[in-house]
């Protein structure tokens, strides 16, 4: 992390589908903006419905003065459908996007669609030059159809190339494997910051389920004690509070720069987790900005 670079903090959420998670969510973004982070992000999926929720609810947070980043995976969209998105964000004030691949359905790619994120990075920096600050997505522990480990961080290489400024990392269990990933991003020439991102424990069923498709390692011993809880919540969330907010500790510590929270939607454990780092008010929470050991960029 160069000295000039402060540290950074992010909060993620997904779109609620119902009316109840539209309300839950409204006092959630109250609690967790009293933690003063840099800003929220709002995921969004391919298709219709998600991407109108997307939009919906980054436009609330706009109105309620709150920075927001909307995630753009343009999955099979066309550039059509694209252009029109990104000028309404930008016409919303928003100034930050998430750029995306997302998933992709069979038999997509043509002469108005694009294939990569690299891809959506350049055709945003053509429409609006500068304007937009582009984060990209990076896998310490390497995307599930990556061809070899090398080619995944070239290819993310390839995103910095096209116009990223930073990047957002898979989550992860292991704080080695996103060092190691650093090393080799340093190597091939990625300075850009790479922010980890970071899982709360909330329920051990979903997260194995959805770290097999995503390609997140769960290590054996966090499978084991996770197991060994059975139906005990309270004693698997507490388990996670601790775990995380060792992680999060050694990350901060070897000079990570900054973090981002997959939030889930809950204020618990986020708002726990970062009690436990002394980062309740981001700005002034500068005690972990020392010299890393090595794994700066
Ligand atoms: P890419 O960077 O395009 O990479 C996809 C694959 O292609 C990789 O295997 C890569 O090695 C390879 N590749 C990349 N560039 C090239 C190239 N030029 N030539 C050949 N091969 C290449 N999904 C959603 O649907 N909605 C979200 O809101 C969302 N948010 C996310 C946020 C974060 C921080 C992260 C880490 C992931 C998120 N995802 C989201 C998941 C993401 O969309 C998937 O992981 C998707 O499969 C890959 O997206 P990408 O932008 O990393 O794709």
């Amino acid at each position: 992390m160069s000295e000039q670079q402060e540290f950074r903090l992010s909060f993620e959420f997904f779109p609620p589908k119902t009316d109840v998670g539209r309300e839950k969510l409204i006092t959630v973004r109250k609690e967790l903006n009293d933690i003063h982070p840099d800003f929220f992000s709002v995921t969004y999926g391919a298709g219709g419905s998600t991407r109108d929720n997307t939009k919906g609810i980054v436009k609330k947070m706009r109105e309620e003065g709150l920075n927001v980043a909307p995630h753009l995976s343009f999955g099979g969209d066309t550039e059509q459908t694209i252009l029109p998105l990104l000028q309404e964000y930008k016409d919303m004030g928003v100034d930050r996007i998430v750029a995306l691949r997302g998933d992709m359905p069979s038999g997509v790619g043509g002469a108005q669609q694009l294939v990569y994120a690299n891809e959506l990075v350049a055709f945003i920096r053509k429409h609006f030059d500068d304007y937009f600050h582009l984060e990209v997505a990076a896998y310490p522990e390497i995307h599930p159809e990556a061809t070899s480990y090398l080619d995944d961080v070239r290819y993310l290489k390839g995103k910095f190339d096209a116009g990223a400024n930073s990047a957002i990392t898979q989550y992860f269990f292991n704080p080695d494997a996103y060092f190691y990933f650093m090393d080799q991003c340093q190597k091939e020439g990625i300075d850009q910051p790479i922010y980890p991102g970071i899982m709360p424990i909330l329920n051990y069923r979903n997260l194995a389920r959805f770290s097999d498709s995503c390609g997140a390692d769960i290590p054996r011993w966090m499978r084991k004690r996770m197991e060994s809880f059975g139906d005990n919540q309270e004693a698997l969330i507490s388990f996670g509070i601790d775990w995380i907010s060792e992680l999060c500790d050694t990350l901060l510590d070897a000079g990570a720069p900054g973090l981002h929270f997959y939030t889930m939607n809950q204020t618990e454990p986020t708002a726990t987790i970062i009690k436990n780092l002394g980062l309740e008010d981001a700005p002034d929470a500068q005690e972990h900005n020392h010299e890393g050991c090595g794994h700066e960029h």
